[in-house]
């Protein structure tokens, strides 16, 4: 017997429509180096149905790649909606990323057109001619100076727009590609991942659900991940179909800026990686706001800035743990009712947790080898393995030997975990970033969290180094405080009752920055390459 309910396909349409049908009014704030722009969703509707327009006489393909390389923006979000609503395939360029990874990725994913920021232009024009595919280059001037060349590829996006007819929106396949975004490939080329319409949907429904990030129709929602960064975190859909106010820091991305938009928009959500809110701290501490949920991931969450964020700003950090393979939102740490009248400590302990996997994905960790499961016991550690209709099976194009998926169905995050008896997820490092030491593994990612416990620690990246005996040993990259002195002693002496004596580091490094990726994270590569040859005894 089959079910009789309709077979409405899940598309991205579906949200579009939602938003410019029940939320006209609400608003949608750009914060550019020009002045806040305002809009609504109303505008944003009829603006995106037109860029529907502005793409056909532009002759994209009908599943041709449209590349953005651009801030977090209301354009940007017309871009998000008109690529695939016409069938196109959005391609978010990180705006990070080196000369030649942005020529590789153009080129790999076959971008027909890229949309471009006039702020970051620079970045971008003296790469066009090795992008062979590109035949157009629309800036879209957000208060950028820069100059724009004089070339037949270059167009105007106000222009453009204001020419064009609005399109209706009719895509009806639901595992048709909606957009693409690649991985930053630490290891060999950047990897492209694929999301369809209806990923791209039920991602979205699970992150509006309050166990992902809860945003809702009272919500003024801020992504301060970037758009080019694993689909802003379903954010930028999330809010048009809950009917959220949007708020975008456009290239405004310095802590003061973000802190103070924040406050004057009155935003209730927000979301990034550590190293934002870290910057951000000391800009929102002790100031009125109205955040009730400030959605964090995409590294290790250090307990202590969360705490931080607890005493100085009012609200924990909320962890959430995916991959840009996962849409990217996989798990998120709510605390379950169990853990109401826990003590603080108990708490922050529970929040430094990856947290559980969101209704629609499945967890497991396995010994890499074998494949063979390991135990509920938050003791055991595996290489954390997830299964899900938001989950990749496979990359676009990929090279020789890259393969993502198990023979039973399972997608390698390449992460170590362990799970507790709830199945809620303790990363326990990547396994690139695990040190192996003596034939056992250490956490780098433990060890941080204890040298952040340091009142006079501001970041702590541990890292391996080559070690004659042990084959590696522990390397701590510590950055202090402004005006804080300590010895790497007595960051040892702290740590000693924390973690296991043979974890304790080799040294104590006193560094300062963390060097950083084109996303935000810690960049541990050039922290490994920086000490590898450090003398050790
Ligand atoms: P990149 O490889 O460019 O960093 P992603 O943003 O897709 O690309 O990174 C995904 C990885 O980020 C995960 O595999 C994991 O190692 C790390 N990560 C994400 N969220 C968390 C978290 N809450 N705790 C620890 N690590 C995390």
């Amino acid at each position: 017997m089959r079910g009789l309910m309709q077979d409405v396909p899940l598309t991205i349409d579906t949200i579009f429509r939602h938003a410019e049908q029940h939320h006209g009014d609400v608003p949608i704030v750009t914060n550019n180096p020009s002045g806040k722009v305002r809009t609504t969703y109303a505008e944003w509707a009829d603006r995106t149905r037109r860029l529907g327009g502005v793409l056909d006489t532009l002759g994209i393909s009908a599943d041709g790649r449209v590349g953005t390389f651009a801030w977090n923006s209301a354009r940007h979000l017309e871009l998000y909606f008109a690529a695939p609503c016409t069938g196109r395939v959005l391609h978010t360029l990180n705006v990070r990323l080196f000369p030649e990874q942005l020529t590789y990725i153009a080129n790999h994913a076959e971008d027909e057109v890229v949309f471009v920021d006039r702020t970051v232009l620079p970045l971008l024009w003296p790469l066009i001619d090795t992008m062979t595919t590109v035949r157009h280059v629309v800036v879209m001037d957000d208060g950028g100076d820069n100059e724009v060349p004089d070339d037949p590829r270059v167009l105007d996006y106000e222009t453009l727009l204001a020419d064009a007819q609005p399109v209706e929106f009719t895509t009806t396949d639901e595992n048709a590609a909606a957009s693409m975004c690649y991985t930053s490939g630490t290891t060999g080329n950047p990897k492209g991942v694929v999301y369809s319409h209806r990923s791209t949907v039920l991602h979205t429904m699970a992150v509006v659900s309050p166990n992902g990030f809860g945003i809702g129709v009272e919500d003024v929602a801020m992504p301060i991940v970037p758009m080019f960064h694993a689909n802003a975190w379903g954010i930028a859909h999330a809010a048009p179909a809950s009917g959220a106010a949007m708020v975008f820091p456009g290239a405004m991305m310095q802590p003061q800026a973000l802190a103070d938009l924040i406050i004057d928009e009155g935003v209730t959500f927000t979301a990034g990686v550590p190293t934002i809110f870290q910057g951000a701290l000391p800009h929102l501490a002790g100031r009125t706001h109205r955040l009730r949920k400030i959605g964090c991931g995409g590294s290790a969450v250090p307990k202590a800035l969360s705490e931080a964020y607890r005493e100085q700003v009012g609200l924990p950090l909320y962890q959430a743990w995916g991959m840009t393979e996962t849409h990217p939102v996989a798990s998120g740490g709510t605390l379950s009712a169990r853990w109401a009248d826990a003590d603080e400590r108990t708490k922050a302990e529970r929040r430094a947790r990856a947290g559980l996997p969101l209704f629609g994905v499945q967890a497991r960790i396995v010994d890499a080898d074998t494949l063979e499961e390991q135990p509920w016991d938050d003791k055991a550690t595996g290489e954390l393995q997830v299964r899900g209709p938001w989950c990749a099976k496979d990359y676009y194009r990929p090279d020789a030997g890259v393969e993502l998926t198990t023979p039973d169905g399972w997608m390698k995050t390449g992460d170590v975990a362990a799970l507790d008896e709830d199945g809620n997820i303790r990363i326990a490092d990547r396994t690139k970033d695990l040190i192996k030491s003596g034939g056992e593994w250490i956490s780098s990612v433990d060890l941080e969290n204890a040298i952040m416990s340091h009142p006079a620690v501001k970041e702590a990246a541990v890292v391996g180094i080559p070690h004659p005996k042990w084959d590696e040993r522990p390397l701590a990259c510590v950055v202090l405080r402004e005006g804080e002195t300590v010895t790497g002693q007595e960051i040892i002496d702290h740590i000693t009752p924390l973690v296991a004596k043979w974890w304790l580091p080799e040294a104590v490094e006193f560094i300062d920055e963390v060097p950083k990726t084109s996303v935000g994270k810690f960049s541990k590569k050039d922290l490994r390459a920086r000490f590898a040859e450090y003398p050790v005894t």
